[in-house]
């Protein structure tokens, strides 16, 4: 018997578009996804994660429900830091939520776990929804040490954060070797991955905290794959890297994760 109750989980699909699609194309992609909503599962919270030049102008548009989610943020606060664009700076354009601790961030970018951390402060501090990535590398998977390095990730993105902090956190368990690749985590895998975190969040904060925060899977989800990996117990949804530029694609996947 899980500490929790899978019943109060939320689903949610997210998209992210990475360095993808020029500003035309991501307004017909909101006009189209726009419209589609109507027909879409209202159980099912719909989250697109466009390049940061175009979030003020989606974030402002007819999004019929979906929400707006920034890539990356600074760890900084407002201040001299040329180029950053800050948590405070995200809400007031009106976004609902930053990835943090994004794989790609983490290889090309040097974000380290502390500065990961900082992150997840600084978008709590501003009330930014945070979708905080985990996973492990291939490395880690083939010596069989990918529960050691999520909870590493966890323990040190979550410090200090408290449980009624986390109703504003998402976990995306994202596989690096599934990310881009083609090769997906089997259902197994990820259901195992899952429980695992669930269990962590109930240990490190409560129960009830584990039961209602979501945790999404990464890592080639597609049309034809995200049935088997949504309707493992502990998956509420995912977050979509290629499928999600394609909104026939990505309104496939959100209906596979409604539980009606
Ligand atoms: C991602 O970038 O978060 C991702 C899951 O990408 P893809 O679906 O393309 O593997």
């Amino acid at each position: 018997m899980h500490k929790y109750q899978i019943s109060k989980m939320r689903n949610i699909v997210a998209g992210n578009w990475k360095s993808n699609k020029s500003i035309n194309e991501a307004r017909e992609w909101m006009s189209v996804m726009g419209e589609a909503m109507d027909s879409m599962p209202n159980d099912v919270r719909v989250i697109i994660a466009p390049p940061a030049p175009y979030l003020s102008e989606l974030a402002g548009s007819d999004r019929n429900g979906i929400l707006i989610a920034a890539q990356q943020v600074s760890a900084f606060s407002d201040g001299a830091y040329t180029g950053e664009f800050t948590a405070n700076m995200l809400v007031s354009c009106g976004v609902d939520f930053a990835l943090v601790g994004h794989s790609e961030r983490r290889a090309d970018f040097n974000e380290s776990d502390e500065i990961v951390a900082k992150k997840v402060r600084r978008c709590i501090d501003a009330g930014l929804g945070v979708m905080l990535c985990c996973g492990e590398n291939l490395a880690s998977r083939d010596e069989g040490s990918q529960e050691t390095v999520i909870k590493e990730q966890l323990i040190s993105a979550l410090e200090g954060v408290s449980s009624e902090e986390m109703t504003g956190v998402v976990v995306a368990y994202e596989p690096i070797w599934a990310i881009g690749t083609g090769r997906t985590a089997s259902a197994d895998q990820a259901a195992e991955m899952h429980r695992f975190i669930r269990h962590y969040l109930a240990d490190r904060f409560d129960a009830d905290t584990a039961s209602k925060t979501s945790i999404l899977y990464g890592g080639s989800c597609k049309p034809s794959n995200a049935d088997e990996l949504f309707t493992c117990s502990d998956v509420d949804g995912g977050l979509i890297g290629g499928a999600s530029l394609d909104t026939a694609d990505f309104q496939l996947i959100i209906k596979s994760d409604s539980s009606y």
